[in-house]
């Protein structure tokens, strides 16, 4: 795989969230409905779509808690692929509402209170000073930020690594200041145009705007765009769809919710290009396709007109001539994967 651009998201790639907006999520309900979802629930609302926005999973979340209190008889699996069935997001929540009554119905939606919601996740995860600087105003609740306990997955040798050869950016539905407070943390320098935020007009992930316009930023021909959750894929895959002067590929990373072979796979049937263990696999990963015989760079590529799919091509057999030479497997189905050990995919070329 060459590319000359790798946008990374934020959270569960550059640093871990799970005791931070994952727990936000979990005890801003409770707090305001006194009962809560399962942790492990989450990420079955992520795997819906459409909630790549955690505000918006809590307020997805909250109606699927209240209406089991008035009667909906469905467990969150069912609730998540009926709202996945339809769309994914908030609205399909509301949708698969529709089944109840009406009177109980319009109990649950008077019941749910999104600003409320919003307003005690953020002291939760902000903690009362950031929230006064952040958000304006006293926090609805005090309590130390859960932002101070995001572990960082990114290295030091990662970043600069990747920054030494690839033009680096990040799109993250994080507003800025959040976003700003993570990058600070890991240590990843950018100027304000090598990022995409909720602040910025575009609509979020996985909506392909934030991504295209970070390729047209960098000028770039292929993209490689990390991320932790199907949405993230899906965002490469609109990417791909809306930009036809770009190739884009989707890379998922197992240090969100998505973790070891189940994760893995659905991963690759969401159509991930690769799948890597974390983020610090990403430099060897792309090193690997640009050792492989094939020169791909920038400036290749705009002097020749090679089509499109032939491209394509010639990324896939480079991938052909490496996978016996390396250590890691680099098939696309299973980078990241130690050749020999277990498991790999059942298509992947290196088990020939
Ligand atoms: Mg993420």
């Amino acid at each position: 795989m060459n590319v000359d651009a790798v946008v990374l998201d934020i959270d569960g790639v550059l640093v871990d969230v799970a005791d931070s907006y994952r727990r936000a999520i979990i005890e801003s309900i409770d707090r305001v409905y006194g009962q809560t979802i399962e942790r492990s629930s989450i990420q079955a609302f992520k795997n819906a779509g459409g909630f790549n926005n955690d505000w918006q999973l809590t307020d997805g979340a909250a109606l699927y808690l209240l209406a089991s209190r008035e009667g909906l008889e469905m467990s969150v699996d069912e609730f998540t692929d009926a709202i996945a069935r339809r769309g994914g997001g908030v609205d399909a929540a509301l949708a698969v509402l529709e089944r109840l009554p009406d009177p109980t119905q319009t109990r649950v939606t008077d019941m749910w209170d999104h600003d409320q919601l919003r307003e005690v996740f953020q002291a939760l995860y902000l903690g009362p000073e950031r929230y006064e600087q952040l958000e304006g105003g006293k926090p609805p609740v005090e309590t130390p930020g859960y932002i101070e306990d995001e572990p960082v997955i990114a290295s030091a040798e990662t970043l600069e690594r990747l920054q030494s050869r690839y033009d680096v950016g990040v799109l993250t539905g994080r507003p800025a200041g959040e976003a700003d407070i993570a990058l600070d943390r890991v240590g990843l320098a950018l100027n304000d145009h090598e990022r995409i935020t909720m602040d910025d007009p575009a609509p979020g992930k996985p909506a392909p705007d934030g991504l295209v316009g970070l390729a047209e930023r960098f000028g770039a021909d292929r993209i490689a765009f990390v991320g932790d959750t199907l949405d993230d894929i899906q965002t490469a895959a609109n990417a791909e769809t809306t930009d036809s002067d770009r190739v884009y590929h989707g890379l998922g990373t197992l240090t969100g919710g998505l973790k070891g072979e189940t994760g893995r796979q659905k991963f690759v049937s969401a159509g991930a290009s690769a799948v890597l263990s974390d983020i610090n696999a990403l430099p060897e990963y792309l090193e690997r396709w640009l050792n492989s015989g094939v020169a791909w760079t920038r400036q290749a590529n705009r002097k020749t007109e090679t089509p499109r799919e032939d491209r394509r091509d010639l990324d896939r057999s480079s991938q052909r001539d490496d996978w016996t030479s390396s250590e890691l497997c680099v098939d696309t189905l299973c980078a990241g994967v130690r050749l020999g050990d277990a498991p790999h995919s059942r298509r992947c070329h290196c088990r020939a």
